[in-house]
């Protein structure tokens, strides 16, 4: 399985994580290669598509770090049900 890169966000140029390739190709169950951080961005990024940021406000008091989170989770899992359409269409 191909997953686009986290550190280039596809791109590839330059970067030595994914060798330039802009993916990074997972050998074994993908649940294994997540960490206790990155189960708890996907739980963020639920709450806040329910309208519940994990930081009082509005958008301008979220950290750079948790919006750059939430934009690589969606455009990932935008990604992912584009290709289950796909599938359920050939199939
Ligand atoms: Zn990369």
């Amino acid at each position: 399985m191909e997953l686009a890169c986290p550190e280039c966000r596809g791109n590839g140029r330059g970067c030595e994580a994914c060798e330039e390739r802009g993916f990074l190709l997972i050998d074994r169950c993908p649940m294994a290669c997540l960490d206790d951080a990155v189960w708890e961005a996907i739980d963020v990024a639920e709450w806040v598509r329910r309208g519940i940021p994990p930081a009082p406000g509005s958008y301008q008091e979220q950290t750079n770090c948790i919006l750059e989170a939430l934009q690589f989770i969606w455009s990932d899992q935008s990604r992912w049900k584009k290709d289950k359409k796909l599938i359920d269409l050939d199939g």
